[in-house]
């Protein structure tokens, strides 16, 4: 024989499956195995070669996996008992649902020196995450067991890290998961030159899919403070840091130190020892006074706990509804609140009110009242007491109902270039509604209503900007002003508009018409609905009062005097006080 390998075989481990070398003929330079699937994140492979070999040879140049973007994967290789089986399985685990190729290259040789006939590659794709967390299991270690931490208090960091562990674990395997510690009790099996390995043999042992290392801080500035989660290095390991982090700060309202990567130092050894995704929480400073009172509280060892359950569940994509943290603070004080309300008004209680905490922040906080609304129809001071859900508190709303005060919108129609009718004398609509509008306005202001003009000089206005002012204003009516035209000039008489379907408004328009034939005598045209835009465009309650027709020119007439403007004012300010409940009127 030529070659000094007759047979090259790649196996996996367990099952020991030879693949012949000449099922594979292909015209490249090197031997391709054939694609595996679906193996797990951690596998070892072991490739068998028929002769022993040359120990210098099997290295890390010489047999290598690269990732989808030709990527170096860190692997460790070794050579077995009998010299003729390599072993190679990567540092961390390989990611899932990922495709590696294993290289082993023509630099391998044999004892007696002779190289492989050709570069061996056998690609494989690893088997996807988790589904659900009865697939998935945590490795929880209650850190710093030899350490020693103690807060000014007395406060030891391993019993810390022990009590929030096992609240995390319980936390974990109500949801399914399957839980191994590191250890849960305060007594440990190994020694502390070889902690980092034994805890990494049973996070190994028990195929962990994390490993969460529960950790406190502890400096010599006693202000320092805060949360902070270490990784070793990218990829998903920064994935599972970030996640728990972010949740951790939104429990516990620390300061967020952040994620940071570990340095290669005795502290962090035993991220580098775990096969699985490791990370490393600091959950405060034990030698910071008040976060040692807070790390030894149940409130925040909870809430610490639900946050590194929930950012796990996060990390590995796992559904997870409770993701809300009560505060671990207490409310310090809440302040009363008061409120100057119009009779008439209907006060709607706030679902939570704004508390300071015992640590000074200010939270929003739900709150509780006997009813969710109150209408307040009489005059003076009213006092409501809620109760401040999970707080021994009392916030109190006292609110102040004074007489309404009513607001009208009144409109003179057209103005500027848009002169509206014109009659036969020549007369503008545009400049009799104006003058109409002032009386009615002085005498609405007599009787104690704020008016408000859209417009109060000659001046181009578009319908949408008449619109804009009343929306802004937000009056109880809008009342438009003008003056008709028809074709024939005996058309006659006086009609009000009202948007279709607005029963205030059906019931403005009425009054207003009612009192300005009572008041004229004119024709009786009605109250009607026409689609008109500004009735159909305000918010408000809103009518357009035609006075009278200027195509008409006895009404023209009529329309261009003060005694008859003052009538029309009179009439129209009337109906308006009158829907508006004001009946001991003033003019
Ligand atoms: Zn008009």
């Amino acid at each position: 024989m030529k070659n000094i390998f007759k047979a090259f075989t790649i196996m996996i481990l367990t099952f020991a499956l030879f693949i012949p070398m000449q099922i594979v003929v292909k015209a490249s330079t090197y031997i391709d195995m054939g694609p595996k699937n679906d193996v797990v994140v951690s596998k070892p492979w072991t490739v068998s070669f028929n002769k022993t070999l040359s120990s210098a040879t099997v290295n890390t140049t010489n047999i290598k996996v690269v990732g989808e973007s030709n990527n170096y994967i860190d692997v460790n290789v070794s050579l077995s008992n009998d010299n003729k089986k390599v072993i190679v399985s990567p540092v961390k685990n390989y990611e899932s649902n990922k495709t590696y190729t294993l290289i082993v290259t023509q630099m391998v040789k044999s004892t007696d020196g002779k190289p492989l006939p050709k570069e061996v590659r056998m690609a494989f794709n690893t088997e996807g995450a988790s589904t659900k967390p009865s697939e998935f299991t945590v490795c929880i270690d209650p850190a710093q067991y030899y350490k020693g931490i103690t807060g000014i208090n007395g406060t030891k960091a391993k019993d810390i890290n022990l009590s929030t562990a096992l609240k995390l674990g319980d936390i974990l395997k109500a949801r399914g998961f399957n839980v191994v510690y590191t250890r849960n009790t305060d007594s440990v099996s190994w020694t502390e030159s070889n902690e980092a390995n034994a805890k990494a043999a049973i996070a190994n042992n028990a195929k962990a899919d994390v490993f969460l290392s529960i950790n406190t801080n502890n400096s010599s500035n006693t202000q320092a403070s805060g949360i902070e989660t270490y990784y070793l290095s990218a990829g998903v390991n920064n994935l599972l840091a970030s996640s728990i982090q972010g949740e951790l700060i939104k429990a516990t309202e620390a300061y967020d130190r952040g994620i940071k990567v570990a340095e290669e130092t005795a502290n962090f050894e035993i991220l580098n020892k775990t096969s699985c995704p490791t990370v490393m929480m600091e959950l405060g400073f034990l030698s910071n006074p008040n976060e040692e009172t807070l790390l030894s509280s149940d409130k925040y060892q909870n809430n610490a706990a639900k946050a590194i359950a929930n950012g796990l569940m996060k990390y590995a994509g796992f559904a997870n509804t409770d993701t809300n943290y009560d505060s671990i603070f207490e409310v310090s004080s809440v302040q009363d609140i008061i409120v100057n309300l119009q009779a008439g008004s209907t006060y709607i209680f706030p679902k939570t009110v704004q508390a300071t905490m015992s640590n000074n922040s200010i939270k929003d906080i739900a709150v509780e009242w006997l009813q969710n609304s109150v209408n307040l129809n009489e005059l003076g001071t009213f006092t409501y007491e809620g109760v401040i859900k999970n707080y021994d508190k009392k916030v109190k709303i006292i609110i102040n109902v004074t007489k309404k005060t009513f607001k009208i919108v009144i409109d003179p129609g057209h103005g500027g270039l848009d002169p509206g009718a014109i009659g036969a004398m020549g007369t503008q609509e545009k400049a009799i509604v104006l003058q109409i509008s002032f009386k009615i306005g002085a005498i609405l202001t007599k009787n104690g209503v704020e008016t408000v003009y859209t417009r109060e000089i000659d001046k181009t206005q578009s319908l949408q900007a008449k619109c804009d002012v009343s929306n802004n204003a937000k009056p109880d009516y809008f009342v438009s002003i003008h003056a008709n035209s028809f074709t024939s000039t005996t058309a006659s008489g006086i009609e009000t508009f009202y948007c279709s379907g607005s029963a205030a408004g059906a019931k403005l328009a009425q009054a207003v018409q009612t009192e300005l034939i009572n008041a004229t005598s004119r024709l009786d045209r009605g109250i009607k609905t026409n689609g008109l835009y500004v009735t159909s465009n305000t918010n408000a309650t809103a009518i357009l009062v035609e006075t009278s027709f200027l195509s008409n020119p006895t009404e023209e007439k009529l329309l261009v005097t003060q005694a008859y403007q003052d009538i029309l004012a009179k009439a129209i300010s009337t109906g308006i006080l009158k829907t508006l409940g004001i009946t001991n009127i003033v003019y």
